[in-house]
């Protein structure tokens, strides 16, 4: 499987990179984010955001695990970090297989659960503010939308 590495030296580069993602996304599309606290998981959600076209601003759903915002398309905002059992079907898939794009931060606590293709992004804390990402994607799809904003 490729992987493509991207360097943020400021949350401007990561919401830049994730706002090129947001405006190629469809229906049906599943972003798993990955990181420490702090890592950026929300503010590259924030980028997201920006690029389906979603005005309101995003903030960081912990304690709703599910938040949705309307733009070009629906976007599920997840933070499952507070989900006790994994195993608990907090009927996640009806997101995955909506209209919508859905994105999970701290998606490996539900890995049972996710779906076989999907992008995940994993963010690493770097020196003096820099985070480096490293895009996973799984399925021909992901690959292609990777090449793009990687281009
Ligand atoms: P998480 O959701 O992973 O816990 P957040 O996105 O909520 O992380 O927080 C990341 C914090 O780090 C924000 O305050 C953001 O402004 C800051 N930050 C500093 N540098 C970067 C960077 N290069 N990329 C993303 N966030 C950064
Ligand atoms: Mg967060």
């Amino acid at each position: 499987m490729s992987q493509f590495e991207f360097i943020s030296n400021q949350p401007e580069d990561t919401m830049g990179l994730s706002k090129r993602l947001g405006s190629l996304l469809q229906p049906g599309d599943v972003l798993a984010l990955e990181g420490d606290l702090g890592a950026g998981k929300t503010t590259f959600t924030k980028g997201l955001a920006q690029g389906l076209g979603v005005i309101r601003n995003v903030n960081s759903p912990t304690f709703t695990i599910i938040k949705e915002y309307q733009g070009r398309l629906p976007l599920y905002h997840m933070d499952v970090y507070r989900v006790e059992d994994s195993f608990e079907d907090l009927g996640f898939d009806e997101y995955f297989e909506g209209n919508g794009v859905t994105v999970v931060e701290w998606a490996h606590l539900i890995k049972d659960q996710l779906p076989d293709e999907l992008l995940t992004v994993n963010l690493y804390l770097g020196d003096n503010g820099s985070r480096r990402l490293v895009l996973e994607p799984k399925g021909m799809r992901y690959e292609e939308l990777c090449k793009e904003i990687m281009s």
